[in-house]
Order: structure tokens, then sequence, then C-alpha cells
């Protein structure tokens, strides 16, 4: 269904106030919400004369509703010095993680009919060799090595991806760069072997893959922070491009 981008921003608007009077008991100010394209993944607000302001990051128009309304809460908590709200902090972040690494069930259905053939040894990075790593460090040797290869493009949109058909995981080549820390394909690739320990599950007809305990164990990635912050940063502005691009196309 297409939404005009009016009925997209009230929408915007509405949850802000939602969050705002849930967080604030007094009166509290009319809210204005936009989003806009800021460069990074970045959000705003401000009071000017009686009036909140906000500015959202237009990568996540598409982003559900408690996301939007879990960064509302986090900019008002800020705005009003109130104390950080963990369980907000949490709802955003996974959604922002999950916008950079993107894989699994859509991007099997997207780069349906890939071909595995490239080696593991990449340029600068060998996935052996980091499989190994991450297998001892983080899984006591458990996982059996499965098929792993660079994809054959340069994909910024799928960074991994697992399929268990093939039993293989595949990495995008454009991580495969001396620009890419190694802990940020290595995270990746922790998070492709994730899914090899936590097997996607069907429930109520819809399909789970980051259950709870996918959650908490890729939390205890050693770089987890490190590495979603510079996925965030470098990972998602070539994404939001491109997706102005199609939108440009399309208008
Ligand atoms: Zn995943």
């Amino acid at each position: 269904m297409n939404e005009l981008p009016f009925t997209i921003e009230t929408r915007l608007a509405d949850i802000f106030t939602d969050a705002l009077n849930s967080l604030v008991k007094k009166e509290t100010p009319q809210v204005e919400a936009r989003f806009y394209p800021y460069t990074g993944l970045s959000s705003t607000i401000r009071l000017r004369q009686g009036r909140i302001y906000a500015r959202v990051s237009d990568i996540l128009t598409d982003a559900p509703r408690d996301v939007l309304y879990a960064l509302a809460s986090i900019l008002i908590a800020k705005l009003y010095r109130l104390k950080p709200l963990k369980e907000q902090n949490q709802i955003y972040r996974q959604y922002i993680l999950d916008q950079a690494v993107m894989d699994a069930s859509d991007a099997s259905r997207r780069e349906r009919g890939y071909k595995i053939t490239s080696p593991p040894q990449g340029k600068i990075y060998d996935l052996n060799e980091l499989f190994d790593e991450l297998n001892s460090q983080y899984f006591a040797d458990r996982i059996a090595r499965p098929v792993l290869s660079w994809s054959p493009r340069n994909s910024r949109r799928v960074l991994g991806h697992h399929d268990n058909i093939h039993d293989a995981i595949i990495i995008s080549r454009a991580l495969d760069s001396l620009k890419t820390p190694r802990y940020v394909v290595a995270f990746v690739l922790y998070h492709e072997m994730l899914h090899i320990k936590h097997p996607q599950r069907v429930v109520n007809g819809r399909k789970i893959s980051h259950d709870r305990n996918f959650r908490d164990d890729e939390r205890r990635f050693q770089h987890f922070d490190t590495a979603t912050k510079w996925l965030e940063q470098n990972a998602l502005p070539v994404r939001r491009r491109r997706q102005r691009a199609v939108r440009r196309t399309f208008s």
C-alpha cells in the first residue's frame, strides 16, 4: 500500500507525541517530526519557541513502529535529560544492526541461483582462518565447517548470508578490503555462524531467525560495540543512497 509522505510524517509525529506523553508527565509541547536525508545514521531533536522539532534519518522510513517509538523515546529522554532508556536503546540498536548485517531469508531469495565458486582466501582476509579462530574462541570448535565463500559481487546490501540448504556462509566481497577492519569481517562471519548454532524456527507461521538466545550470543562477540558502530557508520549510508536512487527512479 502506498503512503503519501504527508501520511508517513503525520504518523511519525504521532509516535513522538505518544512517547512524549508517556515520558513527560507535565503538559507537553507540540511536535513536528520529519524524515531527513542525513548522510549518516543520525537523528536530532530540539525545543524551539515551545515546539519540539525532530528530524529522523530517512534510513528509518520503513522501520516498524516500535523502532520509531524507541528512537523517539531516546531523543525525548535526551532533550529532557531523563536517564537513558535501556530497553528502548536495545530495540533501536538491534534494528540498526539488522539493517547493517542483512542476511538470512530475504537475502537468499534475492541471491537465489548464485554460484559458490570462490575460494575462502580473499585478497585480504581468509575466511577459513577467521572461521577457525571464531570456532575455537566462541563455539568450543563445535561448528562443523560449512562452505565458506566470498560473494561473486561486491554486495553492499547483503554483507553476510547463511544458506542452510547448501550449508554455506557467503560473505560480501565488499568487505574483503583493507578499509574494513578485521574484527568487522569476523563479526559478520560470527553472526552467520550463530545461524548454524541457532537454526531458524517457525512459531505461529512466523520465521524466527534471531531469537533471544541468538541475541545474547551475538553480544558476546568481543568487539560487538566497535563492530556495530563501524557497520552503522560505513555499511548503512551506502544502502541509503541506493534507496534514494531507487525512489528517484520511481517518482
Ligand atoms: Zn542473521
